[in-house]
């Protein structure tokens, strides 16, 4: 293929491939561009029917890509520089073993990452990010990175991982969790002050295995709104999300521990086309324009991040941009997959997809491991943990040891001592729970002014009403256990029952007194589904329900039952398998000694280390290159005329690449004006109609109702920027009778206010809240 140049600026130039190394150690955020590359299909059996001409050609050592505008072969193709380009027979293998696998491996370490996968319909971007299962070199990158990631985890000595996962899907500007009870929910996007921007009550589920993980994608993928389009009929009209949630926790050499949190979004965008050629109608136009306005918005975060001048980065324009912010020009590293289509029938797309995805590869993103959050879940499920090894191990804290020797003397010395015991245990709960309401109360208070989210605090709530609950349980044990002879344990369990559902049911008092109804937290889901019974959580890995019951925090010991085995042992026994089933949550080191399987992994990075040197060599070539920063030597003047001359016709050959380029952006440009013109035109026809109908309505509005004069509602409805919705007044009706003389006493009732009127006679206010 002919070197043409001219495609705004290779990839390498003024852009390093390579990260710039970390500026202070662990944590420290290094500018880091987002990688881009591209992969062309081949070309399908439709586009032979229609003898389709291939326009799309690579040159895959220099990463660099070709398209020639179809009717116009005298032009030079234009040309574009990736990080690197995968050709139609290329294997997603492949891709994700030079490109995007550095990226996962990162996420093992406490980065976050994002791959995202962008082109028109049918392009292959769910052939990418999913893949097929035959022939296994093109399986996808999400079953891929769950493989890997669980390689690594399973490498890694001396740290524990939780891993839990999330798919959601963005359709016409709504998030619907695909792994949720009700896939039809509507979900809210909220921003806390630390986390960032969340999806509230999106459910997460823990995962232990590259099975279960398949399973999970499986399920959610089976749930994805797909919609009929010419182009590709089984083609997803939405953006789908797929997350991984990786929490590790390692042990330094000094014993201390650190956590670190690492999160991958697996993306899978709708269709990029323009709606006009789809032959989108009706709904799925509608469908289409909103979808466009997540691309578009995407596209203008892109640019903005770009063009150095903007200091407004439109995150907010839509649901899609706000949730990948943090991977456009935030604390992610970032991989877009551009898909393209060989076929002349789709130059224009293709065109417009690369010169998308040229963009994008000049946003700048700032990295950093993620250390020590306050919220990690395995923090909770170690120190648990570690409680209840104590436990067993007959280790206890300050207050069960006290309780314990308490027991044991009991336990020598039946009589006198016995009500002592009893009294002191009392007071010992008491204190606890005097602790626990007035821990509550201060977090309350903390939280409250704040004001900025009660997400933590519900977490916090659960963690105390875990720990209250727990003491309090191996306090009843230990009770029980040496102060219950075999005649006084039936009315002596049921005293126990009655006084723990007494310490319950006030600490629901508080809670609810507290409002808890109002604090949702993220994972609220996952709390809910995690209330059943302990014998289910004790289920081993097989016997696991997938999205099944999971461990809670605020799951207790139950009571002990009089029936059966003596109550010490039955509450070790319940120890024991809370602590099995927590344990078994936590993965990691499971292959540590297994030398291959390191060796492999040793490979793979090393592989990918190779291919990443290899092109930032090729860019520097492709900067040395440049004719224009030759100084050569020549033997005779005939030889500086011959290579200057040649120079010129490539400088020439450069010109005309960058006129056409020019002219060609203008009809770009002149044809996005034409389609945001008409979908002006459309709504505002759309306006008309609701204005007319309106006009239709408004005489048949009672006069005392305060929406009879429109023009005042629209004064005072306000927008609301975060809801993205109109806060309307509202609705009141105001009766009025004929005048009489005397005037009107005041009174107010439920739910009616009743004023006087100018005219002095009552009238009646109906309040009633707004839609
Ligand atoms: P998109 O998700 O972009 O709408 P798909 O991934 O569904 O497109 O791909 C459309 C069709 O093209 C599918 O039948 C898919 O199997 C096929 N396809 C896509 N990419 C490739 C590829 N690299 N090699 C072989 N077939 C592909
Ligand atoms: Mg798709």
């Amino acid at each position: 293929m002919a070197e043409c140049g001219g495609d705004g600026g290779p990839a390498g130039k003024g852009r390093s491939p390579l990260k710039k190394p970390a500026a202070g150690g662990r944590g420290a955020a290094a500018l880091e561009t987002v990688r881009v590359v591209v992969r062309c299909r081949p070309s399908n059996s439709r586009e032979g029917d229609l003898n389709c001409r291939v326009v799309v050609a690579m040159d895959g050592a220099r990463g660099l890509c070709f398209i020639q505008k179809p009717g116009a072969p005298a032009e030079p193709p234009k040309q574009f520089t990736f990080d690197s380009v995968y050709y139609i027979e290329s294997t997603t293998e492949q891709l994700y073993n030079e490109i995007a696998y550095p990226l996962v491996e990162g996420v093992t370490e406490g980065y976050n990452g994002t791959i995202f996968a962008y082109g028109q319909t049918g392009s292959g971007k769910s052939f990418t990010m999913q893949g097929i299962s035959s022939p296994a070199s093109q399986r996808g990158v999400i079953p891929r990175a769950f493989e890997h990631i669980f390689e690594s985890i399973q490498c890694t000595e001396n740290t524990k991982f939780l891993v839990r996962a999330s798919y959601l899907e963005i359709y016409n500007e709504e998030i619907r969790d695909l792994l949720g009870k009700d896939t039809k929910q509507k979900l809210e996007l909220k921003e806390h002050p630390e986390k960032g921007i969340y999806v509230k009550d999106l459910s997460m589920h823990t995962v232990h295995s590259v099975t279960e993980c398949e399973k999970i994608m499986d399920i959610g993928w089976g749930n994805r709104a797909v919609g009929y389009t010419l182009m590709n009929k089984d083609s997803s009209r939405s953006h789908s999300i797929f997350i991984i949630h990786l929490e590790m926790c390692s042990i330094d050499d000094n014993g201390k521990d650190h956590i670190r949190v690492g999160k991958l979004n697996l993306v899978d965008l709708a269709g990029s086309e323009r709606q006009a050629k789809t032959g989108a109608t009706g709904d799925r136009l509608k469908e289409a324009t909103k979808i466009n306005l997540s691309l578009s918005a995407l596209g203008n975060v892109i640019s903005s991040l770009v063009d150095g001048r903007s200091k407004h980065i439109p995150y907010r324009d839509s649901k899609l941009t706000r949730m990948l912010q943090d991977s456009l020009g935030g604390n992610t590293k970032t991989l877009m997959v551009a898909c393209l289509s060989p076929a002349d029938n789709n130059y224009d797309e293709s065109l417009s997809t690369l010169r998308y995805a040229n963009r994008a590869k000049n946003i700048r993103n700032k990295p950093r491991i993620n250390e020590d959050p306050k919220d990690a879940l395995l923090r909770e499920y170690q120190e648990e943990i570690k409680e209840l090894k104590a436990l067993l191990a007959g280790q206890l804290d300050h207050d069960y040891l006290n309780i314990v020797q308490m027991s044991k003397s009991k336990a020598t010395d039946q009589s006198p001592e016995n009500t002592e015991v009893h009294s002191e245990l009392e007071i010992e709960k008491e204190n606890m729970r005097q602790e626990y309401e007035q821990k509550l109360s201060k977090i309350k208070a903390d939280y409250e002014a704040e004001q900025k989210s009660n997400v933590k605090l519900q977490e916090d709530i659960e963690k105390l009403r875990s720990s209250f609950e727990m003491k309090l349980a191996n306090i009843e044990s230990f009770d029980k256990a040496t102060d219950v002879s075999p005649f006084e344990v039936s009315s002596r369990a049921s005293e126990v029952t009655q006084t723990r559902s007494a310490e319950l049911a006030h600490v629901s008092e508080i809670e609810q007194k507290m409002d808890i109804a109002t604090l949702v937290e993220p994972n609220r889901e996952i709390t809910e589904q995690n209330s059943s019974s302990l014998k289910n959580m004790a289920c081993n890995e097989e016997q696991r329900p997938l999205l099944g019951p999971q461990p809670s925090k605020v799951e207790i010991i139950p009571e002990y039952s009089p029936a059966g085995s003596s109550p010490a042992t039955l509450d070790q026994q319940e120890v024991l398998a809370r602590l099995k089933m927590l344990e078994n949550e936590i993965v990691g080191g499971e292959q540590a000694k297994n030398e291959e399987l390191k060796e492999k992994q040793k490979r793979r990075k090393k592989y990918a280390d190779e291919r990443k040197n290899q092109l930032a060599e090729t860019l520097k070539h492709a900067d040395q290159d440049d004719p224009t920063i030759l100084i050569n030597v020549y033997e005779s003047i005939q030889d500086e005329v011959r290579a200057k001359t040649k120079n010129i016709e490539n400088l020439q050959k450069k010109l005309k690449v960058a006129e056409i380029e020019i002219s060609d952006l203008h009809s770009e440009f002149e044809f996005e004006r034409i389609d945001y013109l008409s979908t002006i035109r459309r709504q505002e026809r759309e306006h008309i109609l609701l204005q007319q109908i309106l006009e239709k309505i408004q005489p048949l509005i009672r006069r005392e109702c305060n929406y009879s004069n429109i023009d005042k509602i629209k004064r005072e409805s306000v927008w609301d920027e975060e809801s993205g919705c109109w806060k309307l007044p509202e609705t009141v009706l105001q009766k009025i009778t004929l005048p009489s003389a005397g005037t009107c006493v005041v009174s107010n009732k439920q739910g009616v206010k009743v004023f006087a009127n100018e005219i002095g006679d009552c009238s009646m206010v109906h309040g009633k809240s707004s839609p």
